[in-house]
This record gives C-alpha cells, sequence and structure tokens, in this order.
C-alpha cells in the first residue's frame, strides 16, 4: 500500500499521480490548489516523499527517506515563506531561494521547495521565480501551493501541472475518525464538542485530528458557540438597550491577540449565514454550520434574504482583512457596526 491511500476522496487526482511517479515523469514544479485545510500540505509531503523513496509502491512511509520528510527532518524539504512581518513574498526572497537551487541536495536524491502561500508572492517575485522554472537544476522540484492557481501569473500556470484538492465532506471525515481514540471517545462523551470540532476543521481530516484532541475540543466548542449566539443576537429585535449589549458582545468577541480564533469566528459566521441563504433558495440544502436543514430553517425564518446577503459580505471581509493583517479590534468594531446596520429594524 502507498501512502497516497491514507490521502481520501481526490481519486483522480492520486491516480494520475501514482502513474506519474510509477513512470518517471514527476515534473520540476507542481502547483496545488485548494481551500484552507484541505491537505495542500499533506499531499506536498507525499509527493516529497514519493519522490525520493526507493520502495516500489511508492511512498512506502517506512524507508529512511520516507521517515525524514515525513517527520519534516530533512534539510532538503524547505519551505519558503515572506519575511517576517511582511504579507507578501518579496522578490527578496525569491532571489535567495535562486541561490540555495545551486547547492546540490544532503541526503535526498532532491531538493523541495514548498512554498504554502505561493500566491503572495507579488509580481516581481513571481517573474524571479518564473526565470527559475524556466531552467531549474535537475535535482530540484517546487510545490507552489495556494486557494487559486488563477492568483499566479498565466506564465507559472504554464510551467507546472496544477492539482485541485477537493476538501473532504464531514460524513467523510466523521467516518474517518471512527479509528483515532481522541475522536471517538470525544464523539461519545461529548456529541456536542466533537460536532463542533469537525466544522472547525472545514473539510481537513488532520486538522479534524488536532481539534478532537480533549484540549483543543473545548476551545473549538467555545467558538462555535460564540457564533451562534452572535447570529441569535443578530436576529433579535433590537431596542436602544438591547443594541448596547449586542455592540458589547459582538465587539469583543476576540482580544487583541487572538487573531486566529476571530478568522475561525468570522469564516463560521460566514458559513451560518450561506446556510440560511441555503435554506431559503434552495429545495434541498445540505448545511455546514447547522447541524440540520430543520435547524437551519428555523433561524432563517428569523431573517429577511437581502439582510442575509449583507451579513455574509460584512463577515466575509472582516476574515479577508484578518488574513491581510488588519488590526483586531478595529475589525471587530467595524463588522459589528455593519452587522448591526445591516439587520437594524427601522
Ligand atoms: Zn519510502
Amino acid at each position: 500500500m502507498s501512502g497516497f491511500d491514507s490521502f481520501l476522496k481526490n481519486e483522480k487526482l492520486i491516480e494520475r499521480l501514482k502513474r506519474d511517479i510509477t513512470a518517471n515523469r514527476l515534473a520540476h514544479a507542481y502547483i496545488i490548489e485548494g481551500g484552507e485545510g484541505c491537505g495542500k500540505r499533506t499531499l506536498a509531503n507525499l509527493i516529497c516523499a514519493a519522490a525520493s523513496c526507493s520502495e516500489s509502491d511508492r511512498p512506502c512511509m517506512e524507508c529512511i527517506s520516507c521517515y525524514k520528510i515525513l517527520r519534516a527532518q530533512s534539510p532538503d524539504v524547505i519551505t519558503v515563506g515572506a519575511d517576517k512581518d511582511r504579507v507578501q513574498i518579496s522578490v527578496d526572497v525569491i532571489r535567495r531561494l535562486r541561490e540555495d537551487t545551486v547547492v546540490a541536495p544532503n541526503d535526498l536524491a532532491r531538493k523541495f521547495y514548498i512554498i504554502p502561500k505561493a500566491d503572495t508572492m507579488n509580481v516581481q517575485a513571481q517573474n524571479a521565480m518564473l526565470k527559475i522554472l524556466e531552467e531549474p537544476p535537475p535535482y530540484v522540484m517546487f510545490l507552489l501551493l495556494c486557494e487559486r492557481a488563477d492568483d499566479l501569473l498565466p506564465t507559472i500556470r504554464s510551467r507546472a501541472p496544477i492539482y485541485r484538492v477537493e476538501s473532504l465532506d464531514d460524513d467523510i471525515i466523521i467516518e474517518a475518525l471512527k479509528s483515532d481514540e481522541n475522536a471517538k471517545l470525544l464523539s461519545e462523551n461529548d456529541p456536542d464538542a466533537f460536532f463542533a470540532a469537525v466544522r472547525l476543521a472545514r473539510g481537513s481530516l488532520g486538522r479534524a485530528k488536532e481539534l478532537t484532541d480533549p484540549k483543543s475540543a473545548a476551545e473549538c466548542l467555545k467558538i462555535y458557540k460564540k457564533a451562534e449566539r452572535y447570529i441569535d443576537l443578530l436576529a433579535e429585535r433590537r431596542d436602544a438597550a438591547s443594541e448596547l449589549a449586542f455592540y458589547e458582545y459582538s465587539s469583543k468577541l476576540a482580544n487583541s491577540k487572538e487573531r486566529e480564533e476571530l478568522e475561525g469566528i468570522y469564516s463560521l459566521l460566514s458559513d451560518a449565514i450561506r446556510d440560511l441563504i441555503n435554506v431559503k433558495l434552495t429545495k434541498s440544502p445540505s448545511p455546514i454550520f447547522y447541524i440540520t436543514p430543520e435547524k437551519a430553517r428555523e433561524v432563517a425564518d428569523r431573517f429577511a434574504l437581502s439582510k442575509l446577503m449583507t451579513l455574509l459580505e460584512v463577515f466575509m471581509s472582516a476574515h479577508n482583512s484578518l488574513e491581510r493583517n488588519a488590526n483586531i479590534n478595529l475589525t471587530q468594531i467595524k463588522t459589528s457596526a455593519a452587522a448591526a446596520a445591516a439587520t437594524r429594524v427601522k
């Protein structure tokens, strides 16, 4: 059994990869696209292992090369990101990368450069990257990870096959978690926390395993409940006093150090609002945030469709601002004001 068999769903992509590996037809660069937490990094590691493994069913996950790569212990697997305090990957980063490619690999047959947020390379950086892709040293491989390959220059896209990784559906994740001790215990002892962890994992099995760990699970449930409470407050008809209570709650969802938690809440809120829109617009909706379509319908009845549309924009833009490093407190205040305005009863 090859390590690729542990990569769930995405059968076509895996089939294509296995064929290329068996035929020794691996490219010098791959673009791996897909949403946050869908397993792009896992796939990249598996490709590095497959390209380095000496067994017949590659990656075997057990030989010395596989072992080192999968435990991040090989100096030949290099992760490339933006410089400290920078959001974009600058041309300097890629120039340094280019210099590094001249040095032959240490302990593997190849040297791998994984760029987890390749879409944050600015245009200059992408052009510098293109030059390396045009004439790469024979022993290097690049793995460019991004949410959408369209965010890369067409010239880069033409130099590397694009693999699209689909997120897993919750039922596949729940099934796969049955063999995980922590997850099993949690689903028996605290089904609400288990469910919250699966939702927060957003299609990533690895993340779901982390989140169903007893410590993280309590945290997940807390975040999930915050989002649920937020929606409830939005649905209430507000007078001056309850408007103040709404502000108090919604502008202090997270303190200034909890960027990731706040991002999580805003993306859950976007999921929840999408559910509410879907139950209004489609005959057989399959909610992401709410546990059943009935539950989503009950909440959706408390909102007009036009207000939901505005709220979706508000929460998505809050999430995007945080990703672009916006100030946490300001984002919460601005988002509260926009959400209140969108749902105010005139
Ligand atoms: Zn191996």
